[in-house]
This record gives structure tokens, sequence and C-alpha cells, in this order.
């Protein structure tokens, strides 16, 4: 039992929506599979389950045929095997999983996972509040070495960064505010890790479902995590339930068409529908995705259009203003020397290193860097960041907290002055050419910078 003592006080509704739980699997190993649905049945109220539902994305495995089959007969509550007639991908077996299933809620597990003691309740009775709010649980860590089962944070919640990768961030303020310090209540979060979570089935088909034009992984748990907020309903961790997933280095599988393709493409789609002019960030900082070819979204922005969906900007300014993209920004592009016409460049991009100057080569990539509104120099979840007289300039994680990462651009004298130590940016000493200096303001070619914007092509 991994709650918080306050959560294990918590009472819940008798009358609660039972559930369908649907597992997809390709290639799953069978402890950790059987493992996932035993926790299911022992850790759930049965009159709350309505059945489990296993989606077999044609896996190879000859022990998840006819063994599976016979295995999950015996078991206390009914388990349902689908199998897909090819390889389909997550996101086309869920959608497979759920037109198949029977309960007024339908909550999707991986199929490496453990639910913990009460872990079902909370979910549902959220659901029966607001039939709108999909919800998570706690995503606990069950090691890929040992299996043994560790207890994860209330204190993250979901966002992803310009390249579209999911990240955990810690929960801000704002929301710790709203709870009133209460840890039993839920988080509300921008985005889910999209494995693990509950959704009312009749808000599941009015809100899109997913876009089944996404292959085998990626990519859908941010398309439902806009889709979500954009279009009325709310996505929250329900912190009094906990779930663990084991989170693993290496995939049993493969992806058709190689894991990038896929994983762009899925991209695409999702920047495409839900991000508006804001997918220039993803585009820019990963300029190889704009090659790849992302099939047909006019049926998602149908439905976006449908369901009067709000613009990403609103998501950004009410629902994720910690995001890693800005809502306001002042430029976003290449930042050049007008002396020695180099540009910035974060070189390998590590936290906790030295910004570098380089040729300017106006690909993005590593030479991308948006001014915000904010008056920070960020590329993606990093800042320009000076602690001392004459630096070095260090990229750190952004902490929107000003301080030493604030930065007054002067669009006249085109000077970048560091706030704090009232010291301009300037090129490169003589001793290291590859990083730019701090040097008090002087008024010089060599401390004036353009900022550029760049868009590139879509
Ligand atoms: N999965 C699937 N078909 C695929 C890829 C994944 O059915 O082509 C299943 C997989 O077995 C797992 C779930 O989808 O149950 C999520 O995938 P995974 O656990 O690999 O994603 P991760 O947790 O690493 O993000
Ligand atoms: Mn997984």
């Amino acid at each position: 039992d991994f709650r918080i003592e306050k959560c294990k006080t918590k009472v819940y509704p008798d009358e609660l929506p039972n559930t369908s739980v649907v597992i997809v699997f390709h290639n799953e190993a069978w402890s950790t599979l059987l493992r996932t649905v035993y926790s299911v049945i022992n850790r759930s109220p049965h009159y709350l389950l309505s059945e489990v539902i296993l989606v077999d994305d044609a896996s190879e495995r000859d022990f998840l045929k006819l063994t599976l089959e016979n295995y999950v007969k015996n078991l206390e509550v009914p388990v349902k095997i689908i199998r897909m007639e090819e390889r389909s991908g997550l996101i086309r077996a869920r959608l497979r999983g759920a037109a198949a299933s029977k309960g007024q809620v339908i909550t999707f597990l991986d199929a490496h996972c453990e639910c913990t003691v009460g872990w079902l309740e909370p979910l549902l009775a959220r659901i029966k509040e607001d039939r709108k709010t999909v919800v998570c649980p706690i995503i606990d860590v069950i090691s890929d070495d040992t299996f043994e089962y560790m207890a994860g944070s209330d204190m993250t919640y979901g966002g992803f960064n310009w390249k579209l990768n999911f990240r955990w961030y810690p929960v801000p303020q704002r929301e710790m505010d709203r709870r009133k310090g209460d840890r039993t209540l839920p988080v509300r979060t921008p985005t889910m890790a999209g494995g693990l979570f509950s959704i009312d089935r009749n808000y599941f088909e009015e809100i899109g479902t997913y876009d089944a034009g996404m292959d085998i992984w990626g990519g859908e748990n941010l398309e439902m995590s806009f889709r979500i907020w954009q279009c009325g309903g709310s996505l929250e961790i329900v912190t009094c339930s906990h779930v663990g997933h084991v989170f693993r280095k290496a995939t049993p599988y493969t992806f058709p068409g190689g894991t990038g393709h896929v994983i762009n493409k899925n991209n695409r789609r999702l920047a495409e529908v839900w991000m508006d002019e804001f997918k220039d960030f993803f585009y820019i900082i990963s300029p190889g995705v704009v090659k790849v070819d992302y099939g047909d979204v006019s049926v998602r922005k149908t439905l976006r259009e449908n369901l009067k969906c709000k613009p990403f900007s609103w998501y950004l300014e009410n629902i994720y203003p910690d995001s890693q993209i800005p809502r306001r920004y002042y430029s976003l592009g290449e930042i050049r020397n007008v002396e020695t016409n180099q540009c910035l460049d974060n070189m390998g991009r590590k936290e906790n290193e030295k910004v570098g100057i380089f040729n300017c080569h106006g690909m993005g990539g590593n030479q991308v860097f948006s001014y915000t509104a904010d008056k920070e120099i960020r590329t993606d979840d990093l800042c320009l960041d000076v602690s001392r007289l004459n630096g070095p300039v260090i990229m750190l994680k952004c902490h929107h907290m000003r301080g030493n990462q604030l930065w007054e651009y002067d669009a006249e004298r085109l000077t970048l002055r560091h706030v704090n130590s009232n010291q301009c940016l300037d090129e490169p000493s003589e001793e290291d050419k590859m990083v730019p200096t701090m040097q008090d303001c002087s008024g010089s070619r060599s401390q004036q910078w353009l900022l550029r914007n760049m868009t590139l092509g879509a």
C-alpha cells in the first residue's frame, strides 16, 4: 500500500461507474503481463470490474497464443483476448480494445504494471464527479533489474519539451496553492505519460478517441492531452491512486519503418493539428522532421473544429504557463554576433555547460534560441545563466525566477545586457574562441547581436 495516510482513510461513494481494463501488448514477457492482470484482479473490487481485455498486437512469442488463452480461462474475472491481424501499434490496438469493451469507464494500462491497494476507487470516483475529467494514477517505478516496487512522487506532473518529448516536471507553486496543500486532491496536469489512465466511455467517443493515423508508439499521449484541455475537458493525476510501471531500457519490439521515422510522423500529426503557430518550436529545433510525410490530418482538423476547441495559445496561457514553449516571445531563431558574424550554439546541448559560439549554419537545431517576453534566452528547457562577474555563460535549466537568467535586449544598440551583473554579452576572448564572454558594456560592435526570427517551410 503506497498511499499516504490521508488517502487510506478517504471514503468513496458506493455507487461508482464500473470499468473495463484494456491492456495492449506486443511481445510482452509472461511474468510482467500476468503480474499486471493479477494485480488488477486482486486489488480491485470485482463489482467495479466489467472485464479485462487483452489486445495482442500481433506478438510473435508462442506462449502469448494458446498458453495464454488457456491460462486466463481460470481467472476470477472475465478476461477476453483480442488479436490484431497485423502489427498495428498501441494506438490502433487500444482503439480495438476500447471498441470491444462494455464498462462505463475504460481504464488503459501498459502490459507491465502493478496496481496497488485502493488504486481504482479514487479514479472512478473522480470520473463520477466530473465525466469530462481524464484521470491518471501516480505512476510508481518498478525496477527493470529487480522488479521491486518503488513509490514515486506526488510532486511531479507531466510536461513536454520543444522536441515534444514527454517529461516530468515539479508541480508548480500555483497548483500547490490551488489544492491548499491537500496532497490527497488531484493535480491538474498539462500532459499525461499515456500508458495508464481512465476515461468515461462516452467522453472517450465524444472527444475523438485517438488519432488512428498514428503508428506503433509515440505522440499519442500529448495528442490526447492537448485535445482534452483544448476541447473543454481536464486531465488530472489522482494522487491517492498508485500503479507501478516497469520503465524499461530497451523495447522488446521493432518500429517498422524506423523508430525515428515513426515518432516524427506521429509528432508531426500532433503538431499540425493542435499546436498552431507554436509548432515552429518543434520544427526549428528538430529541422529533419519537416521532411517527414505525415499523411492526411483533415479528419482530425475537422474534429477540432466540430468540438470548437481552443487555440494552443490558450492552453499555454491557462493550463501550462510554466511550459518550455513560451507563450509570448520576441524571437525564435539564431542569435548572431555583428562583429564576428558567428552564432550562439549550444553544441551538444548539455545542462551545466558553457554556451558555445560557432559559424552560423542557418539550419536551426543547436543554433536556435528564443528571447522570451519573460526576458530569458532559452533553447528548449535550458536558459543562458551567468552567476559571476565576467562570466562564464552557462546553460542551466530555466527556473522562471528571473535572477541570473534575466537579460535585457536593447533593440537599438543591439546589446544583450545581463541584468544582475549589468554586463553585456560579448565575443569570445583570445583564450577560448569557442565561447562568448561577459564584459562591461562598451557599445563595441562585438557586443552587438542580431536576434533573428526563423521559420522553416512546413
Ligand atoms: N505496444 C503495442 N504495440 C506496439 C508497441 C507497444 O501493443 O507496437 C504496447 C506495449 O506492449 C505496452 C504499451 O503498448 O503494453 C506501451 O508501450 P511501451 O510500454 O513499450 O511504452 P513505454 O512505457 O516504454 O512508453
Ligand atoms: Mn510501458
